[in-house]
């Protein structure tokens, strides 16, 4: 069993000193097991955030100055982007480097592993030299698949909103830090700025994380044969997959063809989100805009069988 939800706010002073839980915006026992359990899976310091993007703004605010540099992925989590953009007010430059090759001179460099919707991997071994600190948001990875702090980087970032907690019933984000001092740095502000986790969101983590490699292998070889043939078959143009995971994109001709796939599934469903135990589809152009090909649909495969899943996706593509 998990262990229990403490959902207090407030624990009492120990003989008058304030002991390991005081107030819940520091810290609570929930989440501080929680943080433990997910340290070990990607071998550093974890600290729970109240969402994938509270983690990012955290990192950011938390190690770089105005007028400091990020060196982002291309291709990644379009999110990352605009709250990028909205800090440049606050005067943060970033720019956008192919991950696949070495990144530009930065304070901080920023991978995704795989990006989402485009599932490029990053050179691991070109950034591992570099001055500055290297982040990977491995969300779509998560650590079943790659360890980035065992690949020379020094931040690992999740949406624990997708695969980690895998049942679309929790916002939640991580960071996981190499050293302590960083993490302690990260801890420091996020105490200051109460972007922290809720402990009940943090018990969903603790619940989920026993069953993570288990979905994450069934996601992974259900989307490798998918990936297979959707290559094969002919209104799909082209077919995105790392060869691991449960993310792949794929073209379908135009935005009318890609609007009509994605509606007429029945079994994937048509929503938003990624990492859960049912799949979806979603034509990404409506969040996007042209940012991506107007025809690329996003597919997240769940613990369906394989052959259901591609029956359900063969129907919607031949009356598309
Ligand atoms: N990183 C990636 C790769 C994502 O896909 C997302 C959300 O879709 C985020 C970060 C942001 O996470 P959240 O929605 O938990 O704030």
């Amino acid at each position: 069993m998990p262990a229990p939800l403490d959902r207090s706010s407030t624990w009492p002073y120990e003989d008058g000193e304030v002991g390991a839980f005081s107030y819940s915006r520091f810290s609570s026992p929930t989440a501080a097991h929680a943080e433990q359990a997910l340290g070990e899976l990607d071998g550093g310091e974890a600290l729970l955030f109240a969402s994938g993007t509270a983690a990012a703004l955290s990192v950011v605010l938390a190690l770089c100055s105005p007028g400091e540099t990020i060196a982002l992925a291309e291709g990644g989590y379009y999110g990352t982007n605009v709250l990028f953009r909205e800090l440049s007010r606050w005067g943060l430059r970033y720019v956008e480097f192919d991950q696949t090759g070495e990144p530009p001179d930065a304070d901080l460099v920023w991978l995704e592993a795989p990006s989402n919707p485009f599932l490029s991997m990053p050179s691991f071994e070109l950034t591992a030299t570099h001055r500055g600190p290297v982040l990977c948001d491995s969300t779509a990875a998560t650590p079943v698949h790659v360890r980035p702090l065992d690949q020379g980087c020094d931040l690992v970032l999740h949406s624990a909103t997708k695969f980690l907690t895998g049942h679309d019933d929790a916002l939640l984000g991580a960071v996981v830090c190499k050293d302590g001092s960083t993490a302690a740095r990260l801890r420091e502000f996020r105490d200051r700025t109460g972007a922290v986790a809720a402990p009940d969101v943090a018990w969903l983590l603790l619940r989920s994380l026993p069953t993570l490699e288990l979905r994450v292998e069934r996601q992974t070889e259900t989307a490798r044969g998918l990936a297979e043939r959707l290559g094969g078959h002919p209104k799909v143009e082209q077919v995105r997959y790392p060869g691991f995971g449960g993310l792949l994109s794929f073209d379908v001709v135009d935005a009318d063809t890609a609007r009509r796939v994605e509606t007429a599934t029945r079994l994937v469903e048509n929503r938003t989100s990624l990492g859960g135990v049912t799949s979806r589809i979603e034509a990404r152009s409506r969040w996007e805009g042209d940012r991506v090909p107007p025809g690329l649909l996003r597919l997240s495969v769940g613990l369906e069988a394989g052959d259901r899943i591609w029956a359900d996706l063969e129907r919607a593509l031949e009356i598309a």
